[in-house]
């Protein structure tokens, strides 16, 4: 049995990503973010391309259910640019959803997680390769709880790995508990993202010892008080013996921030950021945190509906 990633493809063997961007956003339209839509399909485009060009192999798209993921461009926009995309199913916080939508979900979340995993998103035939969920501020409520316990029944059906948003990078060892303790993933199965939102290192490294995997995305406007400390914190936590579980993401979640409009963008990741962790890291191991850890984490044994 060989392990696949699924991308918007079709599934692939891990290496056949290359350099991958393991959190990042090609569209994305919430209520919290009014008028910084991600919804621009030329725009799309000529981000794979600058990203392509730069590089890149392949982007993993953290955009939950409901948020205006467009999987139906997904397969036409990576045969165009030649970047394998990976799209989510999953949950983001409830805030981004009105409450009739939520009651709609609410007796058969599972199900849509499973569903899109292994059948399509919508009427697409498009299906997602991970399931995306959220935490909150140091804490879980109780719409985190609900969505993790769905992410992890659609997990033990399909084998699909689990990646979370942190909350300003906090609440990172209670959804482990929740996860991994209560809920029966295996923490390599697990992807914790926004670790460099709350440089922590002590938080980091009780996360690694767990064996997930921890993705350090950005940077950004919001998160430029502590995107300085990432080197520091990656090196501390390869220092520990956990390079095998560090990813890199770009997380481009506003149309302002992406690079053909004026950002960093999804480039950014490998024009300043590699060049800058090689410098803390070597290159050696930055080049198996955006090939290999990647693959690793993102590949299923096997999902039902191949
Ligand atoms: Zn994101």
């Amino acid at each position: 049995m060989t392990a696949t990633v699924r991308t918007v493809l079709g599934d692939v063997a891990p290496e056949e990503l290359g350099v991958c961007d393991a959190h990042d956003h090609l569209f994305f339209r919430s209520p919290l973010l009014p008028g910084q839509e991600l919804d621009d399909t030329a725009a799309a485009e000529a981000e794979l391309h600058a990203y392509r060009n730069a590089g890149g192999g392949a982007v993993v798209q953290w955009t939950p259910h409901g948020l205006g993921r467009r999987a139906e461009l997904l397969p036409e926009l990576s045969t165009a640019t030649g970047v394998r995309i990976v799209a989510a199913t999953g949950l983001h916080q409830a805030a981004h959803y009105t409450p009739e939508s939520l009651a709609r979900l609410r007796p058969v979340l599972a199900d849509v997680f499973v569903r899109e995993l292994t059948e399509g998103i919508g009427d697409s035939g498009v299906r997602a390769g991970l399931i995306k969920v959220a935490g909150g501020f140091h804490a879980l409520d109780d719409h985190a709880v609900w969505t993790m316990r769905a992410a992890a029944e659609a997990h033990h059906a399909t084998g699909a790995p689990i990646a979370v948003h942190h909350e300003l990078g906090t609440g990172v060892l209670d959804v482990l508990d929740l996860l991994c303790g209560e809920l029966g993933l295996a923490p390599e199965r697990v992807v914790l993202g926004h670790l460099n939102r709350s440089p922590d290192f002590a938080v980091h490294r009780q996360a690694a010892e767990s064996g997930a995997y921890l993705a350090f995305d950005g940077p950004s406007r919001a998160n430029h008080a502590t995107d300085w400390r990432m080197p520091d914190a990656m090196a501390a936590l390869a220092d520990a013996g956990y390079g095998d579980r560090l990813l890199l993401g770009g997380d481009t979640t506003t149309a302002g921030a992406r690079s053909v409009s004026g950002g960093p963008g999804m480039p950014y990741l490998l024009r300043r950021v590699r060049p800058r962790l090689e410098l803390v890291l070597g290159k050696a191991l930055v080049d198996r945190i955006l090939v290999d850890n990647p693959g690793r984490v993102f590949a299923v044994e096997r999902l039902p509906g191949t």
